[in-house]
C-alpha cells in the first residue's frame, strides 16, 4: 500500500515561504492499494494538485475509478472537491463515502457548496463522471477493491468527525485527522480501534492546560496523538492536520518536543514524523 500526502493542512490553505517545507494545501491523503485500488481520502484542496496529476493516467481519458473517503464536512476537508479535474471527466467514477454528518447527507452539503452563490458549476448535475455517493456508518467493514475499509466516530466538538481503518495485503493504516478529545487516555473504544495499525496518521491539536491558558478550544502542540498512539502500541505516528499558526519552525519544533514528551512517557519506539504534502509511505 502506497500512502501519498497531498494536503496536510487543517482549517485554511497557507501558502507562503514559511509554509514551503510541509506545504500549504488543506487536507487530502492518496492511498493506493497492490491491486491498483485508489482511495481519496478527504478532499480539502490538496485533491485538486493531485486530480492534475491523475490527467497523464487513465482518468485524462474518463477511464478511471477513484474512491474519496470524506471523513468530516468542514471546508478543509471538501474544498478541492469541485476543482479535482477527473470529477468533471465524462466517463471517469466517483465513489463518494461517508456519513450524514449533521442533519444532511453529505451528497446535500456538497450540492449545497455547488449552487451558484459559492461555485460556478451551478450543481453537481453538471459534473461530467460518474459519481456515486454510498454511506458509511457503521464499524462493519466493507472492501473496497482489496482495501478493507472501517470506520468509528471521533470524538469532536461540533458534527460529526471520521476515523477511518484501511487495511491491505501490505499493512494497516489509521486515519484519524481531526479529532478533539476531552481527556485522551480515557478514551478506550478509539484506542482499540488504533490498535493494529502500522502507521497512524493523526489530527496534531490537543486539549490541555494550554487550553485554559489561551482560552481556545485546543493547543497545537499534538500530545493527545502521542498519548494514543503509545496506549495503543502503535510504532510509527505521523502528524497532520496543522494549524495555520504552524509555520515550517513551529512544525519542526513541536517534533522535537513530541518526541521528547513520547520518551518522558515511556513510549521510547514511538516513531514520529509530521506529514509533508509531496511525500510518501509504503507499506
Ligand atoms: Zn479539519
Amino acid at each position: 500500500m502506497r500512502i501519498k500526502y497531498w494536503g496536510v493542512r487543517g482549517f485554511v490553505p497557507t501558502p507562503g515561504p514559511d509554509y514551503l517545507h510541509y506545504g500549504g494545501n488543506t487536507l487530502s491523503v492518496g492511498i493506493e492499494g497492490e491491486d491498483g485500488t485508489i482511495i481519496a481520502l478527504d478532499a480539502g484542496t490538496g485533491l485538486s494538485v493531485w486530480g492534475r496529476e491523475l490527467l497523464s493516467s487513465s482518468f485524462g481519458q474518463g477511464k478511471g475509478k477513484i474512491n474519496l473517503i470524506i471523513t468530516h464536512s468542514h471546508y478543509d476537508h471538501i474544498q478541492g472537491f469541485s476543482f479535482f479535474i477527473p470529477v468533471l471527466i465524462p466517463g471517469n467514477k466517483v465513489d463518494v463515502f461517508g456519513s450524514n454528518f449533521s442533519e444532511q447527507t453529505l451528497e446535500d452539503v456538497l450540492e449545497t457548496q455547488m449552487t451558484p452563490i459559492f461555485s460556478p458549476m451551478q450543481t453537481l448535475k453538471n459534473f461530467g463522471s460518474n459519481i456515486n455517493f454510498k454511506r458509511l456508518d457503521s464499524l462493519e467493514p466493507i472492501m473496497v477493491g482489496e482495501l478493507k475499509v472501517t470506520i468509528i466516530d471521533l470524538p469532536h466538538k461540533v458534527n460529526r468527525s471520521l476515523g477511518v481503518k484501511i487495511q491491505g495485503v501490505n499493512g494497516t493504516i489509521v486515519y484519524a485527522p481531526d479529532v478533539l478529545y476531552k481527556k485522551a487516555s480515557t478514551c478506550s473504544k478509539i484506542i482499540d480501534f488504533f490498535k493494529g495499525a502500522d502507521v497512524l496518521i493523526h489530527d496534531s491539536t490537543s486539549t490541555d492546560h494550554y487550553h485554559q491558558i489561551f482560552s481556545s478550544d485546543f493547543s497545537d502542540d499534538g500530545r493527545d496523538a502521542v498519548i494514543m498512539a503509545g496506549m495503543a502500541g502503535i510504532k510509527r505516528l505521523s502528524l497532520i492536520h496543522y494549524h495555520q499558526n504552524q509555520k515550517d519552525k513551529d512544525l519542526n519544533e513541536m517534533a522535537q518536543s513530541l518526541r521528547e514528551f513520547a520518551l518522558e512517557q515511556g513510549y521510547d519506539d514511538l516513531d514520529i514524523t509530521l506529514a509533508q504534502e509531496g511525500t510518501s509511505l509504503l507499506l
